[in-house]
């Protein structure tokens, strides 16, 4: 402490000696200005004196701005280091205190045992309004008045009013690219009822449509030219070119051996890689609803491997349903699928007539604008007793307990986040009893059978609401943290608040040479 009395000292008695030369100065310019002006009066020969006298002034002038801008540095890096010095006062008293509170318990300290990472977090930033650089293309925004924003008021699955917000914004808050200057926040919040974090604040229509058309931006997925390298990501219209080259691809097969030595360009390298990383959903939907000639809708398949597998082995009736052009194409091309529509995540209805067996959907919930009504869909199209199987359903675990960035996780087609006990009492509220959920790699398998009505479901304790709730906050100060460097300022004005609340929970702390950092996971 007594090295930092001092530290503070030598800053403080900068600006003292820095504003009595102010003064000095602003006295000695006034002297100045009274002799040139009796000068002029009373000499002839003075345009020679005045010139010189003006160029003193002038060099005066210029060493008063120096001084300026050094006490403005001086002012900064004093309040920079006062505010250090009070989050590191903030931190000692909060030890203290929780020393007092497990005194016996071990014998004190432990704080400074802790391992931190390499990174240092300044302790303020400058702040400033975000500013969007256009998508590629520059094309005109359809919804520049903003009319197309859902402002939900409850719960867009168990309809309960009370909420928290937890993350104010999506993705975009921290990429340079944006479909227009209102995309950034969502105002994600956690039901009171069911857990579930959805973004109150949700995008519509041809608002919602854009956001899909240019995904690979707005999600930051799409290399610096706007080019989605994965033919079966394409999310753009299909040229007559594309079709041909597709077409072309796909006469390969699915089954390419590496032997024949094609290059990527030659055949459809997804294809293959598909069947590897989705025949365990084959497994177990064949284990657990055995779909001998069932009547099946596959909703967003991939590549075909699940519809392809369960019309082989099950000799079952399926229908698909594509999410883009390019994949509506190769269904057909690979495996003889006449596919119909086009995925609508705003007003989702299936295009085929009666009722199917089982309905597997992949990775469409998280992105449902409306869930509820989404849900009412399936049910309506499902046999009394039919299941529906869900996959790639992100598990926020995977953000709220690895450290991960929040914001960098919620992308703008991100509309609601589950943990497990969240996932299933929203299925129950809208008609869905779960049967079976697993969780790998932080996606959900879930499958669930439609119930004759609401299935019986507990809403969250408080405790565990309370703990969800500060599990979130803490995930999105860190997100806070983390953005990158040349981002930071567009949250300048939440970066204390976000040190603060991490320190008092220990998720960051200073160092032995006084510099803040993550406390390692
Ligand atoms: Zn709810």
């Amino acid at each position: 402490m007594p090295g930092l009395i001092h530290r503070l000292a030598a800053v403080l008695a900068a600006p003292l000696r820095a504003a009595a030369f102010a003064v000095r100065g602003e006295r000695h310019l006034a002297d100045l200005r009274h002799a040139a002006q009796s000068t002029k009066r009373t000499t002839s020969d003075t345009a020679g004196a005045v010139r010189r006298i003006d160029e003193r002034l002038e060099k005066q002038g210029e060493r008063l701005s120096a001084v300026k801008r050094e006490m403005d540095g001086l002012r900064a890096e004093l309040s920079d280091r006062l505010l250090r010095v009070n989050l590191q006062l903030g931190a000692i008293t909060r030890a203290v205190q929780q020393g007092d509170a497990s005194q016996g318990d071990h014998n004190g300290g432990g704080t400074s045992e802790r391992r931190l990472s390499g990174r240092v977090i300044p302790v303020s930033v400058p702040s400033e309004e975000a500013q969007w650089a256009p998508v590629i293309g520059g094309e005109v925004h359809p919804d520049p008045t903003g009319t197309e924003w859902l402002h939900l008021d409850r719960c867009p699955f168990c309809a309960h009013p009370e909420r928290t917000v937890v993350v104010e914004w999506n993705k975009l808050i921290m990429l340079a690219k944006g479909p227009d200057q209102h995309s950034a926040i969502y105002d994600y919040s956690c039901c009171h009822r069911c857990g579930v974090v959805y973004a109150a604040r949700r995008p519509v229509g041809q608002r919602f449509g854009f956001l899909l058309e240019h995904f690979g931006e707005v999600t930051g997925k799409a290399a610096a030219d706007g080019i989605i390298p994965n033919p079966m990501l394409n999310p753009y219209p299909l040229s007559d070119a594309d079709k041909d080259r597709l077409r072309r691809m796909a006469s390969r097969g699915v089954w390419v051996s590496d032997h024949l030595g094609l290059s990527k360009d030659e055949f459809v390298e997804g294809a293959l890689r598909d069947r590897f990383a989705n025949s365990l959903h084959v497994d177990i939907i064949g284990s657990l609803v055995t779909p001998a000639h069932a009547r099946v809708l596959e909703i967003r398949p991939r590549a075909g491997t699940i519809a392809e597998s369960l019309r082989r082995l099950y000799q079952a009736d399926v229908s698909v349903m594509p999410m883009w052009e390019s994949q509506k194409l190769l269904l057909k091309e690979l495996y003889g699928f006449d596919a119909k529509g086009l995925i609508d995540y705003d007003h989702f209805r299936i295009p085929f007539e009666g009722r199917f067996d089982l309905i597997v959907c992949n990775h469409i919930l998280v992105h449902s604008v409306r869930p509820a009504e989404f849900l009412q869909e399936l049910r309506s199209h499902l046999n009394p007793g039919g299941y529906v199987y869900f996959y790639n359903e992100p598990e926020d675990r995977e953000v709220l307990e690895t450290g991960q960035s929040i914001i960098a996780h919620l992308n703008p087609l991100h509309m609601q986040t589950f943990d497990q006990p969240a996932l299933i009492r929203a299925l129950a509220t809208n008609g869905f009893e779960v049967t079976f959920i697993k969780s790998r790699d932080c996606a959900f398998m879930v499958l669930a059978r439609a119930a004759e009505e609401a299935a019986a479901w507990t809403p969250i304790t408080a405790d565990a609401l309370r703990r969800r709730i500060e599990a979130y906050r803490l995930a999105r100060d860190r997100a806070i943290l983390k953005m990158p460097a040349d981002m930071r300022a567009r949250l300048g004005d939440q970066w204390t608040g976000a040190i603060e609340h991490s320190l008092s929970a220990g998720a960051v702390a200073f160092d032995d040479q006084g510099q803040l950092r993550f406390s390692a996971d």
